[in-house]
């Protein structure tokens, strides 16, 4: 008896994987491509029965919060007849869809495998077909949540940034270890999430929020002004775990006047390795006091897509501070 063969959807987005030089200046811009591109890899074919669908062709610097939707529910709908789903996305924002996607997809039962390429599939020296083939593989394996393959690894998509534009190991994972790698064969390094209930898409975006890194004696009044102008939270990269000056109250002051306007100002680490704690430094604390809350070991892009994602759910400013710090999708640690 034939056995089924299994079935993977197979969504792309666009990005390097599917460019081409433009003849006017020879910058990378997507190509018309197409499906067939990516049919042309037939190693694919031996995996399983991978069927493509265009959802866009876009740098991923154009990708928005309504992509990551149509995103979300074309996977929720697919659900069903698919074994397994890979995305294949421009490196540039792929974390922050990786985020996203954590954040909607709801105990997701089946992978998703975000993946793309540092050089295109038409280059002879290119990343992309060994990533795509890696991508589909563990589209089919036991990896219920939301992943980025890339380089031989596979990541928490919603713990990952990107390290490197020159490097075909583009990403990493520093708060958290890599879930899986592929080498001569597949090695877990840390156990998927457990899907703790029924798969449901829930949840939209809210694009209002705004990333700021503090400069050294840098104005104060820039910060003030986002008060007024529909932001309804900021992510601020302050300075070690969480500071932020106390001889001059300038940044304390913006701060206070953020949370009075009801805007949430979430601190975030700006190293690679590290948390923010807002009781270690007499920095952290008056940002603390200013009415700013911590975002722990959350990536930037964790915690700018769960922002939108709270604000989109009709979380008030209260709420926010409240669910900034609970784990949604194994991007934070409690
Ligand atoms: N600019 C490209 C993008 O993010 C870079 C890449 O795909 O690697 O779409």
């Amino acid at each position: 008896m034939a056995t089924k063969r299994r079935r993977v959807l197979l969504l792309h987005t666009g990005g390097t994987l599917g460019m081409r030089p433009r003849e006017k200046d020879h910058a990378l811009a997507p190509d018309e491509l197409d499906a067939a591109l990516l049919e042309h890899v037939p190693e694919l074919e031996r995996l399983a029965d991978v069927e493509t669908r265009v959802l866009c062709n876009l740098d991923s610097t154009d990708l928005t919060p309504t992509h990551w939707m149509a995103l979300a529910r074309t996977i929720a709908e697919s659900m069903e007849r698919y074994d397994g789903f890979v995305v294949t996305h421009g490196t540039d924002t792929m974390p922050f869809t990786a985020s996203a996607l954590s954040y909607v997809l709801k105990n997701l039962p089946k992978p998703v495998i975000l993946t793309g390429s540092q050089r295109p599939l038409a280059d002879v020296r290119s990343d992309a077909r060994a990533n795509l083939v890696g991508a589909v593989d563990l589209a089919l394996r036991d990896v219920t949540e939301v992943g980025i393959y890339f380089g031989g690894k596979l990541l928490r998509g919603n713990r990952t940034t990107k390290t490197s534009s020159f490097a075909f190991g583009a990403f990493d994972s520093p708060g958290f270890p890599p879930l899986a790698e592929l080498g001569t064969g597949f090695r877990r390094l840390a156990p998927s999430l457990v899907p703790q209930g029924a798969f449901r898409l829930e949840g939209a975006f809210d694009p209002a929020v705004v990333a700021l890194r503090l400069l050294p004696g840098q104005p104060a009044q820039p910060l003030e002004l986002l008060a007024d102008c529909g932001v309804r939270a900021v992510v601020l990269q302050a300075f070690g775990t969480g500071n932020i000056p106390v001889e001059d109250d300038r940044i304390a002051r913006a701060i206070e006047a953020l949370a009075g306007a009801g805007v949430v100002v979430a601190i975030v680490c700006p190293s690679l390795h590290g948390q923010v704690d807002l009781d270690a430094y007499a920095g952290g604390r008056r940002a603390r006091a200013a009415g700013a809350v911590g975002a722990g070991d959350m990536t930037l892009e964790a915690c700018a897509t769960k922002l939108m994602y709270l604000i989109g759910s009709g979380a008030s400013p209260e709420e926010i501070r409240q669910r900034l710090p609970v784990p949604l999708a194994g991007e934070i640690t409690p």
